[in-house]
């Protein structure tokens, strides 16, 4: 039988990420000894307080259906949290939860885009957003950024790019896959830029990996830049990395109301609203003691400071050391047109592949990311595994001729 699927879908790849993840799992069930560096999750464990939250949540019978964009409790929650930590104010219909920040950002995407827009996306992106924009029937405008200027987009460059077709930015600060984030200068150069180029443009400010900043940063929103950017800017945000909760699926955007609307009317006819139960584990998670957070975050931190250090000490590899979040981008070009036997290693994908086959090593090819110089290392495994894993990249790197 033929089918015959829809236009939309004709770009539509599945999420790379997930497939690496997923491959490596498959294949350590099957007893192969792989060090998975795909990882786009925290390894740590949800906080107990917040399993305990939910489970109170059942045994109180909410169990039903909820309001479609969230609970109150959760909206004040969200409200309090962003308030207290970028100085922001919201009102519960500026803010809409949704079944993950993945969700939150498909649901913009569905809301604002159409063909004949243009979306900016500086990369090296997270996978999803060019789909996103795919299936939509917009088109993605790509900012290179460089390795030397810490990944990170120039107010020249967005100069460049905006124009009257323009309907977003998506900005991703700290990154996935880079870690690079971006201090409260570079915002505000970038939003001068924004608001004088194109004042109807949105900036959806993927915010997610906020909390998980290293020596001692602090995040700022670019939202909180000045009250016009606040006007522009869709934040995004979720529970997901913060308190290890991905399973959980609790993402939200504070914002425009009338997007917001729109997007629970979209969110009424598709989903409805996200679990009951895992909002109100979010609500403990939001109002609840932080400080598993700051462990997690200070392993992190360690983990990223030997793992920066490995990766530059191998000849050949260099590795920008992250600001955040919990992935390294090494760039491994020059082991590009190398052969190990009868394989020539041509790109990111070769380069995976040949970890994968060769070593046992799962990463995620940079190409992914729109940067096939690099590939995505997440440092959300064990010292015990990072070591191992670093080990076995060395020895593949050295039989490579
Ligand atoms: N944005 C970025 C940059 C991410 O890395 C992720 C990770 N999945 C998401 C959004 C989606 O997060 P969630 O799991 O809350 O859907
Ligand atoms: N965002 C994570 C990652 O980049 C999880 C996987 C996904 O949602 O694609 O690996």
């Amino acid at each position: 039988m033929v089918i015959k699927f829809a236009k939309r879908t004709e770009l539509l790849k599945p999420s790379p990420t997930l497939a690496i993840t997923a491959k490596a799992n498959a294949l350590k069930a099957q007893g192969v000894d792989i060090i998975g560096f795909g990882a786009g999750e925290p390894d740590f464990d949800t906080p107990e307080h917040v399993k305990e939250a939910a489970i109170e949540a059942m045994k109180k019978g909410y169990t039903k259906y909820t309001p479609v964009g969230g609970i109150n409790e959760l909206k004040d929650a969200i409200i309090e949290k962003t308030l207290n930590d970028f100085g922001l104010k919201y009102d519960r219909n500026e803010v809409i939860v949704s079944v993950g920040a993945k969700h939150s950002l498909y649901n913009i995407a569905m809301a604002l885009f159409e063909e004949g827009d243009e979306v900016i996306i500086p990369a090296p992106y997270w996978v999803s957003y060019i789909d996103q924009i795919n299936l939509t029937g917009a088109v993605p405008r790509i900012i290179e950024t460089r390795e030397e200027d810490e990944f990170k987009v120039k107010p020249e460059q967005l100069e460049e790019v905006i124009n009257e077709r323009t309907k977003a930015i998506i900005l991703n600060y700290p990154s996935n896959p880079t870690g690079a984030t971006y201090s409260k200068e570079e915002l505000e150069k970038l939003g001068e830029v924004i608001l004088r180029k194109n004042p109807n443009m949105w900036v959806i400010s993927d915010e997610v990996y906020e909390k998980i900043l290293f020596d001692g940063r602090k995040h700022v929103s670019i939202a909180s830049i000045s009250p016009e950017l606040r006007e522009r800017t869709l934040h995004v945000n979720a529970v997901s990395k913060t308190y290890s909760m991905t399973g959980w699926r609790i993402g939200w955007v504070c914002g425009n109301k009338e997007i917001v609307r729109v997007m629970t009317d979209l969110q009424s006819q598709s989903t409805s609203n996200p679990t009951s139960i895992a909002q109100w584990a979010a609500v403990s998670a939001l109002k609840g003691p932080q400080d598993k957070v700051f462990e997690m975050v200070r392993a992190f931190e360690e983990r990223r400071n030997y793992i920066v250090g490995r990766l530059n000490s191998i000849p050949g590899v260099t590795c920008f050391n992250p600001h955040g979040a919990f992935y390294v981008f090494p760039n491994f070009s020059k082991c590009y047109g190398k052969r190990y036997k009868d394989k020539v290693i041509n790109n990111s994908l070769d380069f995976a592949a040949y970890l994968l086959e060769e070593f046992k090593v799962a990463i995620v090819p940079g190409e992914a990311f729109g940067d096939d110089r690099c590939a995505r290392l997440s440092f959300a495994t064990s010292m015990e595994n990072i070591k191992k894993g670093l080990d076995r990249i060395e020895e593949a790197i050295k039989a490579l001729e």
